[in-house]
């Protein structure tokens, strides 16, 4: 087997620890490529930047920033004629100061940027862990899963998949396969003024409750075990009452209906 190429990205910005330890600890398993957000960037989600000129800075050898979104990172990465020197076995976002569960994958932006490398068809994962917590702690296990996907990835080239990973507070009791659990944050709007006298807002609040949902990540995470959550690209849903015909219906009556 060739040496393989790792692409690095996250949405903490190019100079959070957690990506340092991310590039220390798969070193070992090929040549890493690290390609991430100048600033931080974290919950923009799946955002790209189609509407302004993007700036790419060479750091060092195998080092990039680029000011944009982690989506564009992995975009301009796998797209650019010479950030890569060939197309990478895997890409690895992380690893995110801040836990991604259950809902937070909808808002994440180290999800996002490994998501688009799955959508064009390389396996990739996520790594998060709470905001608190010591990257390079969980440098064994990252080595040793990434070794592993390496091998799944040689041996089946055409399989993709997408991966969640969150590491628990403190020591992990074991670790656990879990489907997506529910997240909620306290829905909050702070009103201020600012030193002129206008108005601001800030939006979002701590995570406070989470739904129990068995078998889910939440839940797993809530009980110190590390999660590793296989992520689905496909966004269509089951409509047992047939509303989307039903709306759709509504919609071709008036289509065809005499315009007044
Ligand atoms: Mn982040």
């Amino acid at each position: 087997m060739e040496r393989p190429t790792l692409l690095l990205t996250n949405d903490d910005g190019v100079h959070a620890a957690g990506l340092a330890a991310l590039a220390r600890a798969v070193a070992p398993l090929g040549d890493v490529v690290v390609l991430a957000p100048e600033t931080e960037q974290s919950t923009t989600s799946h955002s790209l930047s189609l509407t302004r000129p993007l700036r790419l800075r060479a750091m060092r050898p195998g080092w990039f920033a680029l000011d944009g979104t982690p989506a564009d990172c992995t975009y301009v990465a796998l797209h650019h004629p010479s950030v890569l020197p060939r197309r990478p076995s895997l890409v690895l976002s992380g690893i995110n100061h801040g836990s991604n569960l259950g809902t937070d994958v909808f808002y994440s932006g180290t999800v996002a940027a490994a998501r688009e490398a799955a959508l064009r068809g390389i396996p990739a994962v996520a790594f998060s862990m709470p905001s608190e917590g010591e990257p390079d702690a969980w440098a064994p296990f990252v080595t040793a899963m990434v070794r592993a996907m390496l091998r799944e990835a040689e041996a089946r080239p055409s399989a993709t998949a997408l991966l969640n990973v969150n590491f628990p507070a403190g020591p992990a009791k074991g670790v656990r396969a879990t489907g997506v659990g529910v997240r909620e944050y306290e829905n909050l709007v702070e009103v201020r003024a600012d030193p002129r006298g206008r108005q601001y807002l800030w939006i979002g609040g701590p995570s406070v409750q989470r739904e129990h949902v068995p078998g889910s990540d939440t839940e797993s995470f809530a009980e110190g075990y590390v999660t590793v959550t296989r992520l689905a690209l496909e966004l269509g849903a089951q409509d047992p009452e047939g509303l989307a015909r039903a709306l759709g219906d509504a919609g071709a009556a008036a289509m065809t209906a005499p315009r007044e």
